[in-house]
């Protein structure tokens, strides 16, 4: 099967997961793609596999079928596995966890390699764009939750991933400053060319935050599309029943 590469293939694209614990089939048979410059949100209730199928792309679960492919080259399937730190995908989940004993800078600088000189520029010009440059040197915990999200995520975007991971990055926050973070998260990660593969239970986030969304239910992918479509023509009454939360 030939795949599409160069500028014009998928950031990121899963075929055929699927992963079992015990006799249950946490993820069928999923397949998606996130296309450069896109936010793909994989959206569903509560245990329905969602984290399951992030930790399977990012190379901390295997699968037990199934292909991943970054930019259209091959990194994992049953047979090849490129180890996780090679993947050129970014974290980010809702427990983002900075390291308590180092500065703001030093956390960010955390996955770099190459010159000091190289790493401060870079660790700088991140610090800049998430509006932190005056913590640089400030430890963790004299900043706010929102602060903290921040620097997370110029450490996740540090080394320039390919396609960003992000589980639920915003639930632990409060909710008068979600959606603004929401908004300069986004932001932040369009400036930087980073595709986002976003993993949340509530359709508000997916219909805000989503250029495609991936409704997931009991391990399976039951619609795909654009929000306004999914929101607008639900697959089922289970669907329907999902979104009616939002106003
Ligand atoms: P979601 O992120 O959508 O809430 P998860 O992917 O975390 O769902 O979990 C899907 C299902 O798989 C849940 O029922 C969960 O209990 C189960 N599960 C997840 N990880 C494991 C594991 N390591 N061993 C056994 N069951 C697991
Ligand atoms: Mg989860």
């Amino acid at each position: 099967m030939n795949l599409q590469t160069g500028i014009d293939a998928p950031r990121l694209e899963i075929r055929n997961l699927r992963k079992r614990f015990g006799n249950r089939q946490v993820v069928d048979d999923v397949s998606l793609s996130v296309k450069p410059g896109q936010v793909t949100c994989l959206l569903g209730p509560s245990g329905c596999g969602k984290s399951t199928t992030l930790r399977m792309i990012a190379g901390v679960d295997m699968q037990d079928s199934g292909e991943i492919y970054v930019d259209g080259n091959l990194i994992c399937d049953t047979l090849f596995r490129i180890p996780p730190e090679r993947r050129q995908i970014g974290l980010m989940f809702q427990d983002f966890a900075l390291f308590p004993h180092m500065s703001v800078a030093d956390n960010v600088a955390f996955g770099l390699r190459g010159a000091t000189a190289d790493k401060r520029a870079r660790v700088e010009e991140l610090l800049a764009k998430v509006n932190l440059s005056w913590a640089i040197d400030k430890y963790p915990h004299v900043l706010s939750g929102g602060e903290q999200q921040r620097v997370a995520l110029a450490r996740a975007l540090a080394p320039r991933p390919r396609i960003m991971l992000m589980d639920e990055p915003f639930s632990g926050l409060d909710n008068r400053l979600r959606d603004g973070i929401r908004d300069e998260t986004l932001a932040v990660l369009k400036e930087e060319d980073t595709a986002v593969l976003l993993v949340t239970h509530e359709p508000e986030e997916a219909m805000r935050m989503a250029d495609e969304i991936a409704l997931m239910r009991d391990g399976k992918i039951v619609q795909q599309g654009a929000p306004y479509n999914i929101y607008n023509a639900p697959v089922d009454k289970q669907a329907v029943a999902f979104f009616s939360d939002i106003n």
